[in-house]
């Protein structure tokens, strides 16, 4: 494989990390979820009980404990904190509740930046969250930007939590989406909006294999250099 970065950037729910992962075994390349990195420190501070709103304290917490990211034998990142791994963790509605509070902050965001550009130097990858093909990767080779309807979000996300064993209405769903997408499109650094060259793909009534197959086009048109 080339070394051929993908960036792929949408709201909550669109479906970025199931398309993603689809996309990354394909190519058999790194996948790389963002949100996860930011989900691990969220996983922190609610651990330590640090306010999300305090940066300071927040990066004292991170100089205390030891966050870093791993990639596993399946080829995708374990987020291990001080030693335990804690990925299978990262969707606890709490942790959903505090992640966008705390992404705000730009010494938050330095810091998972640099892990995640260190990850997109060493080899190809596909990354996926909300700053990447504006931000961490204005490089990319290929730049998607994933939408879908908020009641077809809320619908996916709710099954999400209900796999998991988590009881969640479709209201409280849509509620913590909309909530969630306002904080993160409206803050002042890197917030979530396409990079001015992403395709934007709207997955609304689409399976999640018409979408893979449409950005592994868009990955097979990148010319050699
Ligand atoms: O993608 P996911 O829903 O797991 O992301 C969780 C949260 O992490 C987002 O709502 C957003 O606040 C933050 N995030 C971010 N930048 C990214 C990825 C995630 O700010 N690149």
């Amino acid at each position: 494989m080339r070394h051929i970065n993908i960036a792929i950037d949408g709201p909550a729910g669109a479906g970025k990390s199931t398309v993603a992962r689809l996309v990354a075994k394909a190519l058999g390349i790194l996948y790389v979820d963002t949100g996860a990195m930011y989900r691990g420190v969220a996983w922190l501070a609610v651990r330590n009980q640090v306010p999300p709103d305090d940066e300071r304290a927040l990066l004292e917490m991170l100089r205390r404990h030891d966050l870093r990211f791993e990639r596993d034998a399946s080829g995708e990142l374990a987020v291990v904190a001080d030693g335990e791994d804690i990925t299978s963790q990262l969707r606890d509605p709490k942790v959903s509740e505090t992640v966008s509070k705390l992404s705000v902050h730009p010494g938050i965001r330095a810091w998972l930046t640099r892990w995640q550009q260190a990850f997109a130097k060493q080899g190809a990858v596909v990354m996926d969250g909300r700053d990447v093909g504006t931000v961490v990767m204005p490089d990319a080779a290929v730049k998607v930007f994933l939408t879908a309807s908020i009641e077809e979000r809320a619908r996916r996300r709710q099954k999400e939590f209900t796999d998991k064993g988590f009881d969640v209405t479709l209201q409280d769903m849509r509620e913590a989406i909309a909530e969630r997408d306002a904080r993160d499109s409206t803050r002042a650094i890197a917030p979530l909006k396409p990079a001015e060259d992403a395709h934007l793909i709207d997955s609304t009534g689409r399976s999640v294999d018409e979408v893979v197959e449409e950005i592994l086009r868009l990955v097979e048109r990148v010319p050699h250099e």
